[in-house]
């Protein structure tokens, strides 16, 4: 079995196109499990919604998304986010409001958990510190966690010192071993790490090395695409989301 794990697109097509093409040149999936901010930010939040509605999805909610569902108070979002999360509320079909009202804070797809920020605080706290993997490690009840919501891809291996993070680099195959795991794909439409590729990951549940290793755990894999940056910014420009949310995508900030 493969999956496609997917965070924070934050309805940017074009970058959500580009992921799926490269996923199915390295030999495709069965499953899309997404970690939340399916919307928010960019340009096309419907259509990112209805091209996943044609996969087999198992999906968590983001704070963004609850913001655009006018569940989440946006006072605390900064002016950019709160001028998005209004737009975005606006351009939502009701197929995409049950869609995302559908989607619950955690969900279990054995042997992950998957949740946006962390199970302490699913939409608010950005999964960063030893600490925070501390506790979330304390409510995981599968070997492996997966989160979002802070756009930076990482690993985070349980040892008997307790979490530590390490780089999760890309297209390095990864097999699980028999300790927890914390991780975080990076993000599809909007990455922070500084660099403006789009990134994901894979999981195969297929042994890696042979009987000889005893890997039966299957590995993780993470990858990054190019994409047409300039046309979704372009139709940002024409939505008239906020300047700063439109440069950012350059930077990948
Ligand atoms: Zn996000």
């Amino acid at each position: 079995m493969r999956a496609l794990i997917l965070s924070d697109v934050h309805a940017n097509l074009a970058a959500l196109e580009a992921v799926l093409a490269d996923a199915d040149r390295r030999g495709g999936f069965d499953v899309i499990w997404c970690l939340g901010d399916l919307v928010d930010y960019g340009p096309e939040p419907g259509p990112c919604l209805e091209l996943l509605r044609r996969f087999p999805l198992v999906a968590v909610a983001g704070n963004h998304d609850h913001a655009a569902l006018n569940q989440l108070d946006i006072a605390d979002f900064n002016p950019d986010a709160a001028t998005s999360a209004i737009w975005t509320a606006r351009q939502l079909s009701p197929e995409d409001v049950a869609m995302l009202s559908g989607f619950p804070l955690v969900v279990v797809a054995a042997p992950f958990t998957l949740v946006h920020g962390s199970l302490r605080a699913p939409l608010r706290e950005y999964l960063l510190s030893p600490e925070a993997a501390v506790n979330t490690l304390a409510r995981l009840t599968t070997p492996y966690c997966l989160v979002g919501h802070s756009h930076l891809p990482f690993l985070c291996l349980e040892n008997r010192n307790g979490p530590e993070f390490a780089l999760f680099a890309e297209d390095e195959i990864y097999p699980l071993d028999g300790r927890r795991w914390i991780i975080n794909p990076g993000s599809v439409g909007q990455p922070r790490d500084h660099d403006p590729r789009p990134s994901y990951a894979i999981y195969s549940s297929e042994p890696t090395g042979g009987a000889s290793n005893g890997n039966g755990n299957g590995t993780v894999e993470r990858h990054r695409v190019e994409y047409d940056i300039a046309d979704t910014q372009e139709k940002m420009r024409r939505a008239g989301l906020p300047q700063g949310l439109i440069d950012r995508l350059d930077y990948g900030v």
